[in-house]
């Protein structure tokens, strides 16, 4: 372990160069889980300080739009699984009675991954709600729940906690197959850490504090090598939530655990920067490197910063669609620089997972590419994955022409169901950040900031992306010098401030932050301007398909809802049948924007144009029941793209 006294000693110098106002919370503000009410010691236990760091979620209210809609059909979703259903695959797991109606789909009694959302992302999504919406009713369930699964652990009597008997621990080491018991286990924890975390639940933290001693004991007898054979079993960030579990308690014994669960044949070649990514099943791995990014930022381990900061880079370089989702058929196929399409495209968890990561990245370097990633993959690859019911995607299919198919309430929850309830609980946790000098804008999302410490509170209106701008009003102005720092995203051609009504002489370039640093009056209102374009950006390593964005928003063919029935739209993991047949473009070359036009009159309307057939384009998120193309085909003059290339 690093040397603490020095660090603390480091720290207590930096806190001297704070304003008063931010030096009475504390400067080492544990970045994840440092959140909890009331608490105010710094998280001395963090080595590495996020700079900037998020607000608390409850900080953060989001306002009418898109994305609060989005929230509150998770929220009515939330509400509507009962806790007895719930509890009901524990409690016979446990010898406990139970006469509720089995749930179905992954958490059927039958099935090897129950237990995985009804005691773990359900916990997480409840506890995440709360902490944004402070919807006292969810959070009276979600203690239920926890009540019901503390009375199952105590009856197993040894910590153990899970929906399936524990004979298929037995089964993983002795190589005999096994869905993912570990998987599994990862998200009870999490669910339980986090209804500590945002609800101040000890119980929960009783419940995962006696889980992580199984789990220790259990892998304690274990040689190296039978623990990296049984890590090839697919068990999420069993290493990520280990070291959350130290952050919370300083209990060093779960670093020990946490270090227990890295695959080497998965970090050592990231560790090293090299990319061995294909062949591997992409939401296996994901997790893994969170808990990479965790056990820097708690160990101050450089070889974890290598680990987490290179993967980052290379699954937003090489390996994302326009969408910023990743994955085909669940895995990383091909060559860095190379992708394909299916109906099995990107699954959603993978996104969910990038997401928590780029937040890791972004608190290590403040690198506004971050926060554009973090926008695309907000925006196009998750927003549209939930309809009206709250009900989830599993894959996106980005072969042209499919369409999106949604999980039924009580009878599919598979992994993107769980994740899917988490990240429309916290839609509000990326918005803002800050750091000693002021607040960062990262997100174009109407919502308010209240953020007492710092004597401020800043309202955002806007419509974005069907308004190509913010706004953003000083509802209460702290009395220091206080530095805006809003985001100019990679897509922006051009843009503007005012200030008060009046054009600022500043603006800068894409990807950065342009920085208003003053004294802020109360009312003080800071408009920009984002003029968005058309742009087209084609396949990795395949030009002959190719997407458009207007902006940050991938646009999709609308090829309606004729051929969709119900039955094909609820129920499947992904579209499994005919794809609506989408004309070949003819290009002159792949940069080429001018086969989309906007329809005047209304925001976000576009057109094929130029082409053999006219076909409406929408914002992906909005098309929700038609087939679509977010990738088309094209077929390029081949002389006149030669020449060009020449
Ligand atoms: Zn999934």
């Amino acid at each position: 372990m690093p040397d603490r006294r020095a660090f603390v000693t480091q720290l207590a110098a930096g806190a001297a160069l704070l304003p008063a106002a931010l030096r009475s919370r504390g400067y080492a503000q544990d970045p994840v889980l440092d959140t909890i009410p009331g608490r105010t010691a710094p998280g001395h236990r963090e080595l590495v300080s996020w700079r900037p760091e998020p607000f608390r979620n409850h900080q953060v209210a989001l306002r009418p739009g898109l994305v609060l809609t989005a929230r509150n059909h998770n929220q009515a979703y939330l509400h509507l699984l009962p806790n007895d259903r719930l509890a009901h695959m524990f409690r016979i797991t446990a010898g406990l009675p139970s006469n509720a109606e089995p749930l179905g789909g992954w958490e059927a009694p039958k099935v090897e991954l129950r237990g995985h959302l009804s005691g773990g992302h359900y916990l997480s999504a409840c506890a995440l709600m709360y902490a944004a919406t402070g919807d006292e009713s969810l959070k009276r369930k979600a203690y239920g729940l926890v009540d019901a699964l503390a009375a199952c652990q105590k009856a197993h009597g040894n910590g153990y906690l899970s929906a399936f008997p524990v004979s298929f621990f037995d089964r993983l080491r002795e190589g005999k197959p096994v869905w993912a018991p570990f998987y599994t286990l990862h998200k009870i924890l999490a669910g339980h850490l986090d209804m500590y975390v945002h609800c101040g639940n000890e119980q929960a933290l009783k419940t995962a504090e006696g889980l992580a001693g199984w789990v220790g004991r259990w892998t304690q007898p274990l040689s190296y090598d039978l623990m990296q054979r049984i890590l090839l079993t697919e068990y999420g960030g069993m290493n990520e939530v280990m070291y959350n579990l130290y952050a919370v308690t300083g209990k060093e014994e779960y670093v020990a655990i946490a270090r227990r669960f890295e695959t080497a044949s998965f970090f050592d070649p990231l560790q090293a920067h090299r990319d061995e990514l294909k062949g591997l099943h992409a939401n296996t791995h994901i997790p893994q490197v969170i808990g990479a990014a965790r056990g820097y930022e708690l160990t101050r381990e450089p070889r974890y910063y290598n680990i987490a900061d290179y993967f980052w880079h290379e699954i937003t370089g090489e390996r994302a669609y326009a969408t910023g989702g990743t994955s085909n058929n669940e895995y990383w196929q091909h060559d860095p620089g190379h992708m394909a399409v299916g109906p099995a495209s990107e699954e959603c968890c993978c996104g969910y997972n990038m997401l928590k990561l780029t937040r890791h990245i972004f608190g290590w370097s403040g690198d506004p590419a971050a926060m554009d990633y973090y926008e695309r993959t907000l925006f196009n690859s998750r927003l549209g994955t939930q309809e009206e019911h709250g009900l989830k995607q599993y894959y996106v299919a980005l072969r042209p022409g499919l369409w999106r198919t949604f999980n039924t309430p009580f009878d599919s929850f598979w992994c993107c169901t769980g994740t899917g309830m988490e990240e429309f609980s916290k839609m509000n946790d990326t918005i803002y950040f800050h750091d000693q000098h002021g607040v960062y804008v990262n997100l174009f999302i109407a919502s308010e900031l209240n953020a007492p410490e710092m004597n401020l509170r800043l309202r955002q209106d806007t419509s974005f992306p069907e308004q190509e701008g913010t706004a953003l009003t000083v509802v209460a102005a702290p009395r220091e010098e206080l530095a805006l720092n809003l985001r100019v995203p990679y897509w922006a051609q051009g843009g503007g401030l005012k200030l008060n009504g009046q054009p600022l002489p500043v603006f800068s370039n894409p990807s950065s932050y342009v920085s208003l640093r003053r004294r802020w009056r109360n009312g003080d209102r800071v408009e920009m301007d984002l003029p968005m374009q058309l742009h087209a950006e084609t396949l990795h390593g395949n030009p002959e398909l190719v997407a458009m964005m207007y902006g940050p928003v991938c646009l999709a063919g609308d090829f309606g809802k004729a051929g969709i029935t119900q039955k094909m739209r609820y129920g499947n993991s992904g579209p499994w049948g005919q794809p609506a047949k989408v004309p070949t473009l003819q290009l002159d070359h792949p940069d080429q924007a001018n086969w989309v036009e906007q329809v005047r009159g209304e925001p976000l309307r576009f057109q094929l144009a130029g082409q053999s057939q006219t076909v409406p384009l929408r914002p992906f998120y909005q098309v929700r029941d038609s087939q679509f193309a977010v990738y088309w085909p094209a077929h390029y003059k081949p002389r006149r793209w030669r020449g060009r290339q020449a």
